[in-house]
């Protein structure tokens, strides 16, 4: 099934010049799910050229996120169909425009959207993309994704990248950045000066949650599972660092705060940190939590929670203008922590690195 590595160049250009000619089909190469846990490197055909609203993308870079993993793992709610090309999250250029599209151009470099929403009903209108009401699904989990030469995206799907960012920072930011932003701000209204409690600082979303909460001036108190992690949490300007292997976290941050817990809690590990989560905040404090990557299920004292007048959120996803912060955020200078950069053919690599949590920041697959 698959040749090998084509040189990128050669295919490329082989591709453009098809589409300009708008001639026979080619091949492109995609990572697809064939089974569960069974990933593979294939030649599907090219796309056809973008229909009307559509913008036809070169691939430059993806991300890996959990979201990719469960993908691996064969989600059991998650009904799609095999082969399914993965990557929600990626940096690409445009190569074509289909009709009526006017803001973008080929050339321009740009992060699509993953989820395919609507753009009509009443989520989608007020901005909250994430809620969309007839979600078409999302790229490289229910529908096909991104890590492939060549894909086809609705124009309005698109986020363009600002020109001082690199393509790698920019494959951050779809799931990564958006995730965060919307997690610290949309959700959990974390304001300059406040306390932070970061779960997994060395995971993609913990690492760049404390470079953005630093920026705005907040306190961080991250988790590590590892002393070279908690070094390096302290280098990314981590306030206070504790290894969650050798202390009781929540007990950590009371001390820390004068046993008043911290304003908010960044939570996406589920089972092992819940009930110190929920320890670790002040009165009032909120809750913001995108992941579960120990376990789903967690006690809720509701005594504890109507007492403290603690705020829960679930968050998951991000709307689009969160995106568009993400890449500012990053052209002034809040950058991500990129773990590794893998090629197309060493993905397996990466997904392994991720699944393991030896990993400090994000994992990148270059095309
Ligand atoms: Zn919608």
């Amino acid at each position: 099934m698959s040749r090998g590595l084509p040189c990128r160049a050669s295919v490329l250009t082989g591709l453009i010049a098809t589409d300009r000619t708008q001639n026979a089909m080619s091949t492109i190469r995609a990572l697809q799910l064939i089974a569960d846990r069974q990933v593979a490197l294939s030649e599907p055909d090219a796309p056809p050229p973008p229909a009307a609203d559509e913008v036809q993308l070169r691939v430059h870079t993806v991300g890996l996120n959990h979201i990719d993993v469960w993908g691996f793992r064969g989600m059991a709610f998650a009904k799609r169909l095999y082969p399914l090309t993965v990557g929600a999250e990626s940096a690409c250029e445009v190569v074509a425009t289909g009709a009526n599209v006017t803001a973008l151009a080929p050339g321009d470099r740009v992060v699509p959207y993953s989820a395919l929403t609507c753009g009509t009903c009443r989520a989608c209108r007020r901005g909250m993309d994430n809620l969309c009401e007839n979600v078409a699904g999302v790229r490289g989990f229910h529908v096909s994704g991104f890590a492939q030469d060549l894909t086809n995206h609705p124009a309005r799907l698109c986020v363009k990248i600002p020109q001082s960012v690199d393509w790698h920072d920019a494959a951050c930011v779809a799931v990564a950045y958006g995730t965060v932003e919307h997690m610290l701000f949309d959700n959990a209204r974390l304001e300059p000066g406040e306390w932070l409690l970061v779960h997994a600082g060395g995971s993609g979303i913990g690492s760049i949650a404390i470079r953005i909460a630093k920026s705005i001036g907040c306190t961080v108190i991250t988790t590590v599972g590892s002393a070279e992690k908690a070094e390096k949490a302290r280098a990314l300007g981590a306030d206070h660092v504790i290894n969650y292997r050798e202390e009781r976290f929540e007990g950590v941050v009371r001390k820390l705060t004068g046993k008043k817990g911290v304003d908010v809690v960044f939570e996406h590990t589920g089972a092992d940190t819940w009930a110190g989560s929920l320890l670790s905040m002040k009165r009032g404090g909120r809750l913001v939590t995108c992941g579960a990557t120990s376990g789903p299920i967690g006690n809720l004292n509701l005594m504890q929670l109507f007492q403290q007048q603690y705020r829960i959120t679930g968050s998951f996803g991000a709307p689009m203008s969160a995106l568009a912060r993400g890449l500012d955020r990053i052209a002034s200078g809040v950058r991500p922590v990129i773990d590794t950069v893998y090629t197309l053919a060493d993905f397996r690599a990466g997904i392994d690195r991720l699944e393991s949590r030896d990993v400090f920041g994000k994992i990148l697959i270059d095309l």
